[in-house]
């Protein structure tokens, strides 16, 4: 599933390509997505410049004058540049087609992603106006962790993958980070204290920043018809390891569930 950093990766990705380019035609293949995509989308888009491409949680959203197309990449969506003429493959849904030469092509087998228009500021969409706060920017630091998580009786791990505390750290970052605080994902969330919750925002910051920048290198693979963009190889310290040895002290990686998700720590670096 792509997380943070995926979806940021495609937003570098593809955004030279976008802004300022007018969009000429949009080709809907399969508009049955996680919400029907607007019929109309082709009327309502064309003839209009891309002004911006930014991000909030895991929505792209692509700024026209008139309003703002919302696209979510869903469990299994992708994003790429082609020439318009390129033949489509199974699940290419979707072609935003620019200045008549290329298309921005949405692939998504699962068909769980999302593409909406929305008129008006962009922030008070139903699916935005209650997220808390961008992992990487100000509004979220130890305080803000401190704050949520007083009289929570969840699990921290939990906590962090509410959205309305912090966006973006999906199933994976949450794992890592708590390993990088020395935190065990089943702590209950109101027994973390200031100091650890300043160790666990920076850890979530420095982890999702370091992934951005590990995808930095595949922002070539968004243009042309070959390969599969934006998700990249990473190695992990505990997700995806479990009763392999720890990188860091060589004790046997615990997975517990929590939730619908697998959690994964290590005994000795993650106390309590
Ligand atoms: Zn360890």
């Amino acid at each position: 599933m792509p997380e943070l950093p995926e979806v940021e990766t495609t937003r570098r990705g593809v955004e030279p390509h976008l802004t300022g380019a007018t969009i000429t035609d949009v080709v809907v293949r399969e508009g049955r997505l996680r919400w029907p995509v607007p019929p109309a989308l082709a009327a309502t888009l064309s003839g209009l410049p891309v002004l911006a491409v930014r991000r909030r949680a895991k929505y792209l959203l692509l700024e026209f004058a008139s309003g703002t197309l919302l696209v979510h990449l869903g469990m299994s969506g992708s994003l790429r540049l082609v020439a318009a003429d390129t033949p489509p493959q199974k699940h290419d849904h979707i072609d935003l087609i620019l200045d008549g030469r290329t298309a921005l092509r949405y692939r998504d087998p699962r068909r769980f992603g999302a593409m909406l228009w929305h008129i008006g500021p962009v922030e008070f969409h139903p699916l935005l106006a209650a997220l808390g706060p961008e992992p990487l920017g100000d509004a979220f630091d130890a305080d803000t962790l401190y704050r949520a998580s007083r009289g929570r009786t969840t699990s921290i791990k939990q906590l962090l993958m509410d959205n309305h505390v912090v966006v973006g750290v999906g199933n994976i970052y949450a794992n890592e980070s708590l390993f990088q605080a020395g935190i065990r994902p089943g702590r209950a969330a109101r027994r973390l204290t200031h100091a650890d919750c300043e160790r666990l925002a920076a850890a979530i910051k420095s982890i999702l920043a370091r992934a951005i920048e590990a995808g930095g290198s595949t922002l070539r693979d968004f243009v042309g018809a070959s390969g599969k963009p934006g998700y990249f190889q990473q190695t992990y310290a505990v997700y995806g390891r479990a009763e392999e040895p720890c990188h860091t002290c060589g004790s046997l990686i615990r997975q517990i569930r929590q939730g619908q998700r697998s959690s994964y720590y290590c005994p000795h670096c993650q106390p309590w």
